[in-house]
């Protein structure tokens, strides 16, 4: 199998190259943001607690987002592996990750892919996405620059863990959506082989 987590500071693409990856490696994506949403949408128990942390831009307590994660992971599939998109993002999911891919799946990470965007893009590329998403923690600047905080403060450490054990990559997440897919496919190819 190939398990990717899909790293990077909101906004800098995860989405966009998520679905990339998928249609190219036959992978099931696992979201917890648009997880999130559709329970939000759906006025479940579970977006209203969401909803109070998101709006705010921090994130939701990790037991929470585990345990949704984990009832996400035991669906069956018939795909080549996983992208995970939004999750780890803290050292304790990153403990759990492992966990739940080695006791569900019987498998482990392969590689964690990390877009890098300065702070000034993403931003901009958020405050533009909010325009047309109706996302309301993409509606405000403070919103916007709580969450990239929140990335420094409790997801950064993430990039360590992977570093530790080998399997952290880097990728310029600024440039055209094709050239960046070409250069994560690439580190999936080396990985896969
Ligand atoms: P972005 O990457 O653009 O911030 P996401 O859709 O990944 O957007 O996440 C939106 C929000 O959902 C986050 O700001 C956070 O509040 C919550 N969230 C998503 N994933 C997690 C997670 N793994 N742990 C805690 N909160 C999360």
């Amino acid at each position: 199998m190939i398990n990717i987590v899909l790293f990077g500071p909101p906004g800098s693409g995860k989405g966009t190259q998520a679905q990339n990856l998928i249609e190219k490696f036959n992978l099931k994506q696992i979201s917890t943001g648009d997880l999130f949403r559709y329970n939000m949408k759906n006025g479940t128990a579970l977006g209203i607690l969401a909803k109070s942390y998101i709006d705010k831009g921090e994130l939701v307590p990790d037991q929470v987002t585990t345990d949704m994660l984990i009832e996400e992971v035991k669906k069956p599939t018939n795909t080549n592996g996983f992208i995970f998109d939004g999750y780890p993002r803290t050292a304790n999911q990153t403990d759990a990750l492992e966990t739940i891919v080695k006791d569900i799946l019987n498998d482990e990470i392969s590689v964690c892919l990390s877009l890098i965007v300065s702070d000034e893009i993403l931003v901009e590329r958020l405050l533009k996405r909010g325009e047309t998403s109706g996302r309301t923690d993409d509606s405000n600047e403070e919103i916007i620059r709580t969450r990239i905080k929140e990335y420094y403060t409790k997801t950064a450490e993430v990039a360590e863990l992977y570093k530790q054990q080998g399997k952290y990559v880097e990728v310029n997440g600024v440039g055209g959506i094709e050239e960046i897919a070409a250069k994560l496919f690439a580190e999936v190819e080396k990985i896969s082989l």
